[in-house]
């Protein structure tokens, strides 16, 4: 409803400013208007590329389709990143029963935050949501997905500090086919600085998941942090060269003015971007709607 565009747009207010496209209107379209709408676009994050390719387009349709104002202009481009968002939309799978969600991500982005209000949000929709906590490496991160549980309302199965991540998610398995329950979030640890251990890790959690239900996990979420700007485009590629992903997880974009890596994400990774976050609390997890976004960002 409205109420919840509304708080989107809320959200999006810093990234809206930083670009500031409504500044834009009434000028005249001039060669000085490509160049400063370049710049607002490179300096939300949109990244070198992309905005490239905007420009590119908006001055071939500009001369095209002979467009004298700015606002025509502004326009056209809105249209045109709604169209490339339209790609990136997806809806999470949960064809299966159960399935099982494994969530990557590097410390700090936002991963425990965004599995905890996941859960709640599948347990409002009356599936019954189990979190896996396999990330053993930390006993804060156990803890920390611990409280979330909790917050949602869901179960946890957790091992010790240390345990083979594995054996923990091998546990979680054995328990929801025991119990019949229809969810498996499992949490995995980020340190993407020890790749390779991390890779390992994560195909033998994979391993675990599939001998017992084959061809999951249905689904494989990276989570991001906006925050992060073109530094979310890097880890992205470092995690897509460990394993298939399936969906984006982009946190933070309430109290980022680098919005625009939104586009960048979508255009260079071509993964669907399944949710954001914008905020900390419970209920700040929303869809990712590429009209709703795009309008947030040119209002
Ligand atoms: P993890 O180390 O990846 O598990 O990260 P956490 O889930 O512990 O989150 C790290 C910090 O980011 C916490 O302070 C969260 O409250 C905050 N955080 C997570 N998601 C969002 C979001 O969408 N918006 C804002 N503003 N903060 C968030």
């Amino acid at each position: 409803g409205s109420k919840i565009i509304k708080s989107f747009k809320e959200g999006l207010k810093k990234t809206r400013d930083a670009l500031g496209l409504s500044q834009l209107s009434g000028r005249n379209v001039d060669e000085s208007l490509f160049e400063e709408l370049e710049e607002r676009l490179i300096l939300a994050d949109v990244g070198v590329k992309t905005t490239l390719e905007l420009i590119d387009y908006l001055k071939k349709e500009a001369k095209r389709r002979k467009i004298k104002k700015s606002d025509e202009l502004l326009e056209l481009l809105k249209e045109k990143i709604k169209e490339m968002l339209r790609t990136c939309k997806g809806e999470l799978n949960l064809n299966e029963k159960p399935s099982v969600i494994l969530v990557l991500g590097v410390n700090g982005v936002g991963k425990t935050t965004t599995i905890g209000k996941l859960a709640k949000q599948l347990k409002d929709k009356e599936y019954s949501v189990v979190l896996a906590a396999a990330d053993t490496f930390r006993a804060a991160a156990i803890e920390q997905l611990e409280v979330w549980a909790e917050r949602a309302g869901v179960r946890i199965v957790k091992g010790q500090e240390g345990t083979d991540p594995a054996a923990v998610v091998y546990d979680a398995i054995q328990s929801i086919k025991a119990k019949g329950e229809d969810v498996l979030i499992v949490d995995t640890a980020g340190r993407l600085h020890n790749k390779e251990r991390l890779m390992r890790e994560i195909h033998k959690i994979k391993k675990v998941i599939g001998r017992e239900f084959p061809g999951q996990p249905a689904e494989i979420l990276l989570v991001l942090d906006a925050n992060t700007g073109q530094n979310a485009i890097s880890q992205a590629k470092a995690f897509k060269e460990i394993t298939d992903v399936t969906g984006i997880a982009l946190t933070k974009l309430d109290g980022t003015a680098k919005g625009g890596i939104v586009i960048a994400i979508c255009n260079d990774l071509k993964v669907p971007i399944k949710f954001v976050g914008i905020g900390e609390k419970i209920e700040d997890l929303r869809k990712f709607d590429p009209e709703e976004f795009t309008e947030a960002l040119f209002s």
